[in-house]
């Protein structure tokens, strides 16, 4: 997986390669499935939703340029692969999961894993987590309307936000970066992510 499907594709980080060799992703997937843990592609999981594709996983935790030392806010816990993938390369996660059925799950298999630097919160991502904000990195996995503006406005100085965002069928990965004189926002690719709920999410 790390040679053919992250390094052979221009997934360039070290560190990101090494943190993606080192986290084993058939755990996070139910028993039935542990066999297409390293396909090239998302796998359903409980609750209707999907673990992402692992070449998507690398390429937006790449785009976080994360430091050891930094803090980063993940919405869509999911299976908690990414949440584990962050928490190798940052000091401290917090992840919000909708599904409490999900989030549980999640959080058994990280412990497992001895990662005992994550918070986990089961609710709505969509406004963020104001209580430890600002982050130097936010991740959304699952695709919003538009930029949750809570997330922009939770972001340190010199933070990273990406967020697939637009209508499903036609959604992109947003990268967004606070500079001193604002807000500067790029298309990084074409992507397709199940919906982000919520009061900035899609309402249904
Ligand atoms: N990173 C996860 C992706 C899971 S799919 C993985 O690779 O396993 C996206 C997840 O976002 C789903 O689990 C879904 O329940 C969750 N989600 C959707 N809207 C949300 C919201 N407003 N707040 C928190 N989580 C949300």
């Amino acid at each position: 997986m790390v040679a053919e499907q992250l390094a052979a594709r221009g997934i360039a980080s070290a560190a990101v390669l090494a943190a993606m060799q080192r986290i084993p992703r058939e755990l996070f997937l139910a028993p039935a499935s542990r066999d297409r843990a390293y396909l090239d592609g998302a796998q359903p999981i409980d609750c209707g939703q999907t673990i992402s594709q692992p070449y998507m996983v690398a390429r937006m935790t790449e785009l976080l340029e994360l430091q050891p030392d930094q803090r980063v806010l993940e919405i869509g816990t999911g299976s908690g692969y990414q949440t584990a993938i962050l928490a190798a390369l940052a000091r401290q996660v917090y992840t919000i999961e909708w599904h409490l059925k999900l989030l549980n799950q999640a959080a058994r298999w990280l412990r497992d894993l001895g990662l005992s630097n994550v918070s986990c919160r089961c609710g709505d991502g969509s406004l963020g987590w104001p209580e430890h904000a600002p982050f130097d990195a936010i991740m959304v996995t699952a695709g919003a309307p538009d930029v949750p503006p809570a997330l922009r406005a939770q972001l340190a100085a010199g933070g990273r936000l990406v967020v697939p965002t637009g209508p499903v069928g036609d959604q992109s990965l947003l990268l967004v970066r606070r500079a001193p004189a604002g807000f500067a926002q790029d298309e990084v690719l074409k992507c397709r992510f199940v919906k982000l709920l919520g009061a900035a999410g899609w309402q249904e």
